[in-house]
């Protein structure tokens, strides 16, 4: 019989899949398009996403995990479905064993519902691992999860950003906040609004927190031209933004995820407090790639903070990594039993 096993980052930004033995196969926006009179899937990732703010009536491009969790459990079990066939090239095995993250503060409800639309999606709840995504993302980031010493890994996503101290190959504390990247796009659009009187679309907010956003001010920092919708007249107008007003109008997100941090180092024990002092804080997740995010928190925690190579891949290389230490056997099981 044919078997895959094969390890999904199940993102609110971002989807990623990774086979064993072959690596991370694909990596695409987890967004559905899907046409509003009969549910029937139109595309999905990519081509998805372009559509999000430009759709007729007729069809609805949504993402299906918002804030972390899922928010629509039948498209993101379609939308899972998908991905899968597409990361297998629609070859037919028979058997698909599947290993999948959650976010470390998830519910039973919503891990059942990860589990449940991985099922949905062709593998059997027998041959399902749920792993905690702040493991996967230290693994991925190349800490040395089983050592004793412990270390901090930050995680920040669309949805939600992910903090927790390891040690001995398991979560010692945990912190998730609902705040992360999608937050910071909605800081960007409710200041356009207010000041500007313009109304911009959240692929917008994204490109610009992208193109010139910072947590701190940097050399060369500039100015861009954004378009939107004129809310006074309702007409198309362009208005002149600068790096400086965007730093000041997400600071206070900015600022909730630094206290999650904040928060988590107040809980941890003595001993591993010390280590973290001496390693550092390591940031993952598309998040981690705001500039200047890591020399503000390494400012206002006193602990030095390190951006890990390839943020955004972390998840999917730490969920590769541990897919090729199982064989999804019972010991592997009952070892993460209380993530599932
Ligand atoms: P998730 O795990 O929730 O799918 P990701 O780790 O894929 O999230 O990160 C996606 C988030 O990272 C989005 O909010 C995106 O806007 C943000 N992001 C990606 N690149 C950058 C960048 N260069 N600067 C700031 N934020 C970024
Ligand atoms: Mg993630």
């Amino acid at each position: 019989m044919f078997t895959r096993d094969i390890g999904i980052d199940l993102g609110t930004a971002n989807t990623l899949v990774c086979i064993k033995g072959k690596g991370i196969v694909m990596r695409e926006p987890s967004v559905v398009a899907y046409e509003a009179r009969n549910d029937i899937v139109r595309a999905v990732g990519t081509e998805a996403k372009e559509m999000i703010g430009r759709t007729p009536g007729s069809i609805i491009a949504v993402r299906p995990l918002k804030d972390g969790v899922i928010a629509d459990f039948d498209v993101t079990a379609a939308m899972l479905k998908k991905f899968i066939k597409q990361a297998l090239h629609g070859s037919i095995f028979t058997r698909v064993r599947i290993m999948i993250c959650v976010p470390a503060g998830v519910t039973e409800v919503e891990s059942r519902a990860v589990k449940d639309a991985a099922i949905q999606a062709g593998a059997s709840p027998n041959n399902i691992l749920l792993i905690p995504e702040p493991k996967a993302a230290a693994v991925g980031a190349g800490l040395p999860v089983d050592d004793s010493t412990g270390c901090m890994v930050v995680d920040i996503g669309g949805g939600t950003s992910e903090v927790a101290v390891l040690s001995l190959g398991d979560i010692v504390t945990a912190q998730s906040v609902r705040v992360a990247g999608d937050k910071l796009d909605e800081a960007i659009i409710n200041h356009i609004r207010k000041m500007h009187n313009m109304l911009i679309g959240e692929r917008t907010a994204e490109e610009i927190k992208i193109s010139i956003g910072s947590a701190k001010p940097y050399e060369g920092e500039g100015i861009m031209e954004i378009k939107g919708r004129n809310l006074v007249d309702g007409l198309p107008k362009s208005v002149i933004i600068s790096a400086a007003e965007i730093r000041e109008a997400m600071a206070d997100t900015i600022k909730q995820i630094i206290d999650a941090v904040r928060l988590t180092l107040e809980k941890t024990p003595p001993e591993l407090s010390a280590d973290i002092i001496d390693r550092g804080i390591t940031l993952t997740g598309g998040g981690a790639l705001l500039r200047g995010l890591d020399e503000l928190m390494s400012e206002e925690t006193g602990i030095p903070v390190y951006v890990a190579e390839n943020p955004l891949d972390c998840v999917i290389i730490g969920t590769s990594k541990e897919l090729e230490r199982t064989d999804f056997t019972e010991d592997y099981f009952r070892r993460l039993k209380k993530y599932r």
